[in-house]
This record gives C-alpha cells, sequence and structure tokens, in this order.
C-alpha cells in the first residue's frame, strides 16, 4: 500500500508539473454517507445561521419571498452537499488529508486515478496556498489542473476513461 501511494503521489507531482513536497497527506477510507459528512462537515456549522436568516429574511419579505432566494441557496448548501452522488474522493483542505469510498480498489488503475487527482490538490494547496480555494475562479482552475494530471495518469496506464467532461459546463457567471 505505501509502496503504490509513492508511485501515485510521484505520479501527481510528474503530471501535474508542480514541485514536489515533502509530506504526502494521509489517506482514509469511508463508506459513502460517511464521507460525504466528513466533506460537508465545514457547512454543517453555518447551517443554523444561513437558516435563521432565511427565515428572518421570509418573515419581513412576506409580500416578496423571491428577495430570498439567494439566502435559500445558502441555506441548503449543506442538504445538497450530503445529497451529491457519483463522488469518488476528496482533499479536506482544512485536514490536508484525502478521505475515498471504501468501495474503491486502489489496486486498480482507474480507481486509483481519483487519488492521483486528490494528490495534486495538496500540492495546489502548499504551492499556491489556502487561499486559492476560496473563491469559484481558483476552485475552477484548480479542478482543470487536477483533471488535467487524472487524465495524464490513466493515459499513461493505458485507459480511455474520461474525466472532467462535467467541468466544461459548469461556469462562475458572475461569482468571483
Ligand atoms: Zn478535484
Amino acid at each position: 500500500m505505501d509502496e503504490l501511494l509513492s508511485l501515485l503521489f510521484a505520479a501527481a507531482v510528474q503530471f501535474s508539473g508542480l514541485p514536489a513536497i515533502d509530506g504526502r497527506p494521509p489517506l482514509q477510507a469511508m463508506p459513502y454517507g460517511e464521507m460525504l459528512q466528513e466533506i460537508c462537515a465545514d457547512l454543517e456549522g453555518e447551517r443554523p445561521r444561513l437558516e435563521a436568516q432565511h427565515d428572518g429574511c421570509i418573515r419581513s419579505h412576506l409580500m416578496q419571498p423571491a428577495a430570498c432566494d439567494g439566502l435559500e441557496y445558502e441555506a441548503g448548501k449543506y442538504a445538497r452537499c450530503t445529497h451529491q452522488k457519483g463522488l469518488m474522493a476528496a482533499y479536506i483542505i482544512e485536514q490536508r488529508k484525502i478521505v475515498y469510498r471504501d468501495e474503491l480498489d486502489l489496486g486498480n488503475d482507474i480507481d486509483n486515478s481519483f487519488i492521483v487527482h486528490e494528490f495534486v490538490h495538496a500540492l495546489q494547496q502548499y504551492h499556491y496556498g489556502d487561499r486559492i480555494f476560496d473563491t469559484c475562479r481558483g476552485v475552477m482552475t484548480m479542478e482543470r489542473q487536477a483533471y488535467a494530471a487524472q487524465q495524464a495518469y490513466l493515459k499513461s496506464r493505458g485507459q480511455l476513461l474520461r474525466v472532467g467532461e462535467r467541468l466544461r459546463f459548469v461556469g462562475c457567471g458572475d461569482l468571483l
């Protein structure tokens, strides 16, 4: 396992072009539901405040509840986070660790390519700093780089799977 992780970490460095770092982030396998709770934990702390904000807005805009749509969106973030589908792994920035769903077979090139992807996020955090993930544009740029590295890794392993296609359909719009 340790040898495999070293190889995957080296692949993340090679295919992202980012400088290597000393410490490799730890990995933790988890059942899917638990993994989502772990990933969404920072949003949960904010949930009561955001829900109260939305409720307060509705009470003071009884005639035009649409004025509170933005706040409703904010209040629903935790629920959307814990109900997302198809996530394989994630890098938790605050904890500097990778969580991945326990159905993944790390001996399989396609499955372990998602670990390469998350290793790239760890390299990015070190190279660009935590703040890079604060804005939508920053996150999009980091995702593009991580998917490009994952894709190059898959290609090097003779795998034809395409990853990151979804990214082409989402944008930041007016968000920063
Ligand atoms: Zn990513």
